[in-house]
């Protein structure tokens, strides 16, 4: 395994393969999805998730565990246990341990919150905009809309947030959807994050955007831009997740032959304690990378990054935005066989044209963007930022 083990690790629990809503995106499919699985994760399962994790990466200095399903928190208990646990070890060793989840926010209360916010903890919730837009994908198995419930919970916790409790929102684009209203409803709120992306996996091929959607999403990626350029430069920071991201990867000339870190610092745990590159894999057999009481295996996490390797994606080769992109993610490409590519060129190329004008006002911005060795790096010339030209770090 490469050095890339004293990075900080991301590991993603899933403590249930459950859910108590039938969203017309999700590929959970009640549970279907995950296989002859158990349906929740047991306490010891998670406890010895956490010996691996310790085990594993000693000299890492920071974790970051997260929780997702199906929905998380109808496996509360579960939860509540790992998190005491790891607090625990870290204690012990000197690691520092960040918390995170993903949620419908149907199982969110007063007393969920008073728990959580003990801890450095992000709570995301899982919302697609203003009541009609999120009513007519987030709903219950009968077909009723979640949004009058789910709000509830979400402004409930967002009357908590602290310096080490925080909120955010992970929104689904889909076809006919109106981008820019979600975008105006998400800036109403006091977010720590937000997350828009489009349909990437699904259950419903209707829902993918054609190329009208694309043409309006134009408008509101400028939108985003002069958002994320304002946040920035009155606050230094930004809660939109994509732009940061790629800001981040011009900042620091940072490009990788890997999408993500799936495999060498993210790694998803089933609920039975398997590993795989990523928790939405579980299920698949193919992408088991090892167990949680055996540990990896070296030689299935080097046959996943060889065949997630964009070098490997013909399509690819010839890409513009190939160094920023660097194939998509895995997981949409397992279950669609694409990537909407349309769409990603355009994200990138305003992530670019943002990194360019905020680079101009302030070289050292990307300090702001949290990377402070690579800033240090710069200001003392001991790296040029290039825009383009592929680096290949072994991801
Ligand atoms: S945008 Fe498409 S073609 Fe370009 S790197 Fe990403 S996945 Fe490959
Ligand atoms: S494989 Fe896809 S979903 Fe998983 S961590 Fe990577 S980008 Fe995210």
């Amino acid at each position: 395994m490469n050095d890339l083990r004293n990075e900080s690790i991301h590991l993603m629990l899933n403590l249930s393969t459950v859910c108590n809503l039938a969203c017309r995106y999700c590929i959970v499919d009640a549970g279907r999805a995950y296989g002859a699985q158990e349906q929740l994760m047991s306490q010891d399962t998670g406890h010895t998730t956490i010996d691996w994790l310790f085990d594993t990466f000693p000299s890492s200095s920071r974790y970051l565990i997260g929780f997702l399903g199906g929905e998380p928190f109808l496996n509360f208990s579960t939860m509540q246990s790992v998190m005491k646990y790891a607090i625990e070890r870290g204690n012990k060793s000197g690691i520092s341990i960040e918390f995170t989840a993903i949620t419908n926010g149907t199982r969110i209360n007063e007393e969920r919150i008073s728990f959580l916010r003990q801890y450095p903890f992000h709570l995301v919730f899982s919302m697609d905009g203003p009541l009609t837009i999120h009513d007519s994908l987030r709903i219950t198995a009968r077909g009723k809309g979640t949004h009058h419930m789910v709000v509830k919970a979400f402004e409930k916790a967002l009357g908590c947030q602290s310096s080490t409790f925080s909120v955010g929102v992970s929104c689904t684009l889909t076809k006919g959807t109106d981008s820019d209203a979600i975008l105006q409803y998400f800036r109403n709120f006091e977010v720590g994050s937000l997350k828009m992306e489009w349909v990437r996996i699904s259950n419903d091929s209707a829902l993918y955007p054609d190329s009208t959607d694309i043409s309006r999403y134009r408008d509101t990626l400028l939108h985003r831009a002069e958002w994320f350029t304002s946040c920035m430069e009155s606050t230094g920071r930004s809660p939109d997740y994509t732009f940061r991201n790629i800001v981040a990867r011009y900042a620091t000339n940072n490009t990788h032959n890997h999408h993500c870190a799936a495999a060498q610092s993210i790694f998803g745990i089933s609920t039975i304690g398997d590993i795989y590159p990523c928790s939405y894999f579980s299920g698949d057999d193919n992408y088991i990378i090892g167990s949680v009481r055996t540990g990896l295996s070296e030689d299935r996490v080097k046959a996943y990054l060889m065949q997630t390797s964009v070098m490997e994606y013909e399509d690819c080769r010839t890409c513009a935005v190939r160094n920023i992109c660097s194939g998509g993610c895995p997981v949409a490409r397992r279950y669609t066989g694409k990537i909407d590519c349309a769409l990603t060129q355009l994200e990138v190329e305003a992530g670019q044209k943002t990194f360019e004008k905020l680079i101009k006002n302030d070289p050292f911005c990307i300090m702001a963007i949290g990377n402070r060795a690579a800033a240090e790096e710069l200001r003392n010339g001991l790296v040029q930022l290039q825009l383009g030209g592929c680096q290949d770090d072994g991801r």
